[in-house]
């Protein structure tokens, strides 16, 4: 619109020249000087406009008249462009095969969706079935060592508590006869007297000596001596009942504590005991015409309520002396 209406004020200011000049030709209307000024404005006011006419009808029709001049636009397009236009075909090649290649995954995934569709639920308690197998493997796994470990150590313990048994066993027992020794009977009869005294039960004690001892290591050896031990040790415990200990006391003299005995059942205990030595004979293993005749003292004592286990094992042994005293192979009450 603006360029329209300057061309019309240019052919307005031109058609002002030339009616100028006409006047200024025409004799007797107005001075010649004024007239000819206003026609010279006139036409230069006409070129002028046509000329800016001219300028805006050469802009771009967009009708921008701050558009840049031709001079400022790039020199030579194609130059600058060419390597642009090749790194974007590049990225272009790249963003295609990369979504070709998304393309293909996206496909393979929707073929796997489409695959998995019917089975999804199955195939979701698979996995969870293997994950829960594969832990519990795991964990039976620890489990199992940990079982394992608690039975070694259970193991080691029962093994530590045998050896101590036996270790305790052995400390009390003596190793020739397998019966009580010493250290052993002093324990029992601890034991026994406390019991005889809250329970207000007779306890009895019989030391038995075998009588000449000496002289069957002296004749036979000592080999002999320990296997007469052994036999006497059996003839001992064989008269005895299973509430009763039998012990060795000291090298050839033995002891039985008998709980809930009277002296008179003490005494014909070891009566019996010295009637079976009388009618039976020790035999060499191996050599039975090698016989001896082994005879022993015994001394009995019950408990009184005064003493302890030195008073009965003391009064025990002096009827011991006693039984030796009044010829040996006896019994002392
Ligand atoms: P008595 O009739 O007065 O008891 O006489 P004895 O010979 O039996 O008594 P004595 O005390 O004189 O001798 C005991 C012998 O017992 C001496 C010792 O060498 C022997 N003796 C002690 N312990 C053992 C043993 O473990 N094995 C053997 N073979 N002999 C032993
Ligand atoms: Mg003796
Ligand atoms: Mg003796």
């Amino acid at each position: 619109m603006t360029s329209m209406l300057r061309i019309a004020l240019a052919v307005l200011s031109g058609l002002a020249g030339l009616f100028a000049l006409y006047l200024i030709q025409t004799t007797g209307r107005i001075p010649y000087e004024k007239a000819f000024e206003l026609g010279a404005v006139t036409l230069l006011l006409g070129i002028t406009l046509l000329s800016t006419v001219w300028e805006g009808l050469r802009a771009p029709k967009d009708g921008a008249a701050s558009a840049a001049p031709a001079a400022e636009a790039p020199a030579s397009p194609e130059s600058s462009a060419e390597p642009v236009q090749s790194e974007i075909s590049k990225v272009l090649g790249l963003l295609k095969q990369h979504a070709e290649a998304n393309e293909a995954f996206s496909g393979v995934l929707d073929r796997a969706n489409s695959e998995l569709h019917e089975s999804l639920k199955a195939q979701q308690v698979r996995v969870i079935i293997s994950y829960l197998m594969i832990e519990n493997d795991k964990m039976r796994a620890r489990t199992s060592n940990l079982q394992a470990n608690l039975e070694t150590s259970q193991r080691q313990i029962e093994k530590l508590k045998s050896h101590l048994a036996n270790a305790e066993a052995q400390g009390l027992s003596d190793p020739l006869t397998g019966l009580k020794n010493r250290r052993g009977f002093d324990v029992v009869l601890a034991s026994q007297v406390a019991n005889a005294r809250s329970a207000t039960q007779p306890l009895c004690l019989i030391i038995a000596d075998i009588d000449h001892f000496k002289a069957i290591n002296d004749r036979y050896g000592h080999p002999t001596g320990d296997d007469v031990l052994k036999w006497f040790a059996k003839i001992l415990s064989s008269n005895v009942k299973g509430r009763d200990t039998v012990a060795r006391y000291g090298g050839e003299e033995f002891a039985i504590v008998m709980p809930a005995t009277s002296v008179e059942n003490a005494s014909k205990v070891a009566q019996q005991i010295k009637a079976q030595l009388e009618t039976q004979f020790w035999q060499k293993p191996g050599a039975p015409n090698t016989m001896l005749r082994v005879t022993a003292s015994f001394g009995v004592a019950q408990l009184i309520d005064a003493e302890g286990t030195s008073g009965l094992i003391s009064r025990a042994d002096a009827k011991l002396y006693e039984a030796k005293q009044g010829g040996r192979n006896r019994v002392a009450a």
